[in-house]
């Protein structure tokens, strides 16, 4: 086969069929999940004004300084006319609390429990697991502070996780980095600690020593984990009712029965974040390739323009989650298999097909037929190999006859029985437990 001319930009990739399987079940186990506990469902767009996320996530984090897909747009007024610039998301909580704002979401009774399920765009260097566009799951919970909320939202995640059957490839990594006065003493410490040490660390790090200091501790470098050993720690910055707060999410997990590893090290890369910052790792590569993460975001609103309001989300990434669902050989019910194929000759035949074809539709059956002018041979070949359970077979001694040819594929046999009869034959051979019926309300949870 030629190359093709056009290919899918560098680290995108197109959902085919067989992924929307996992993706559907995905969405499915969170819609259920997110609406047991109270979650309604929002969609931020997909781009937003820049700034949004250089305020929300941080100017000097890797999302905002390297990752950022650009959009230019204009601006105009009446009077004039101004370039703006857009940014496609990175992620979807400065999203969610932008929206928070801007509708009075504070009017309606606290917490206001939101989720999303989207696309969001980083340019990073693809590599595996790592994508330029990717899918998001997300859920946030604005409005109220309690560690109660934060366990929960914990909580529902790892039943997500499980009903995937993917939670037990998954460890919960938590850590508590305070609040913004406790992180700002440390980083005073920190950054005095590296005073005539700097020529020691690697350049990245000298840069982000200067920048975003929190990130040494997350640093992947060999000769910064060495000095941080004797640096001082978060921990030791932290102040009293931050620990209790954190000692009664723990707390509140153990009764919850989720179990947690404490990670002194894990900040996370999005400045927000502030006191409870969790991420599921990989219980096998680590933090490479996490799942998800997390974390209390109690500054983010009033930086975006609201009213001090607290807050705490999750993002979990869909692509990884179906990785770990093949990985662990969980298979999701295939539901674009083909019941029944029409295969016609002629063209009263194939008029009298389209409505034979509506009516099974109708009655969920899955049908295709009516499909060309080919032979009759060659439309049995096609049957074959769209898998169709069934084939029903009008030609034109058959439309003279009143009747049509039933024939079971797998079996191999076949019958001729009454035309107008066909449908009621078909829906006993299947059986109507396999029918594809669906109410209204069915219908948009396939969305
Ligand atoms: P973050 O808030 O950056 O930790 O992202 C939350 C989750 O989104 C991660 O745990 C991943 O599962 C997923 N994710 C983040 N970036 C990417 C990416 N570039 N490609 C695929 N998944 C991603």
């Amino acid at each position: 086969m030629a190359e093709p001319q056009f290919r899918t930009p560098k680290g995108t990739h197109d959902v085919l069929p067989e992924d929307h399987q996992y993706m559907t079940y995905i969405k499915k186990a969170v819609r259920h999940r997110a609406r047991q506990a109270g979650y309604k469902r929002i969609d931020p767009p997909i781009f937003e004004n820049r700034a949004i996320f250089e305020r929300g996530i941080g100017e000097h984090t890797d999302i905002v300084e390297k990752e950022l897909f650009i959009v230019s747009g204009k601006q105009r007024t009446e009077e004039s006319e101004s370039d703006v610039q857009f940014a496609l998301r990175p992620e979807i909580t400065a999203g969610i609390c932008r929206s928070y704002i801007e509708h009075g979401m504070h009017l309606l009774p606290q917490p206001v429990e939101l989720y999303a399920i989207g696309q969001c765009f980083r340019y990073d260097r693809p590599q595996k697991g790592r994508y330029r566009q990717f899918h998001q799951v997300d859920l946030e919970l604005i409005g109220l502070k309690d560690p109660s909320l934060d366990a929960q939202l914990i909580h529902v995640c790892m039943n997500i996780f499980a009903d995937l059957r993917i939670a037990d490839r998954l460890t919960l990594q938590l850590n508590n980095i305070g609040n913004a006065e406790n992180r700002r003493a440390f980083l005073v410490a920190l950054k005095d600690f590296f005073i005539g040490k700097e020529r020691h660390l690697p350049e990245l790090d000298r840069k982000r020593l200067q920048t975003n200091p929190l990130r040494l501790l997350d640093s992947k470098e060999e000769d910064t984990r060495i000095l941080l050993k004797s640096a001082p720690t978060l921990d030791q910055f932290i102040d009293d009712d931050s620990k209790q707060y954190h000692a009664t999410l723990v707390e509140y997990l153990d009764e919850l029965g989720v179990k947690h590893t404490a990670n002194p090290s894990l900040v996370r890369g999005l400045d927000y974040y502030g006191q409870t910052v969790f991420e599921f790792w990989d219980s096998s590569s680590g933090a490479q390739n996490a799942v998800g993460g997390g974390g209390r975001y109690d500054g983010l609103i009033e930086l975006l323009g609201g009213q001090p309001t607290p807050g705490v989300g999750v993002a979990m990434g869909v692509e990884r989650m179906i990785w770990h669902m093949k990985q662990a050989g969980v298979t999701v019910p295939n539901k674009d298999h083909v019941d029944v194929f029409v295969a016609q000759l002629g063209p009263d035949a194939k008029k009298m097909c389209l409505t034979l074809i509506a009516k099974l539709r109708e009655k969920g059956v899955h049908t295709i037929g009516a499909l060309g002018e080919a032979s009759l041979k060659s439309q049995m070949r096609l049957a074959d190999k769209f898998g169709a359970k069934f084939t029903l077979l009008l030609g034109q001694m058959e439309v003279k006859e009143g009747k049509i040819i039933l024939r079971d594929m797998a079996a191999g046999k076949q019958k001729s029985i009454k035309f107008e009869n066909a449908v009621e034959e078909v829906l006993k051979l299947l059986g109507s437990e396999n029918l594809d019926t669906y109410t209204l309300r069915d219908h948009f949870d396939e969305d």
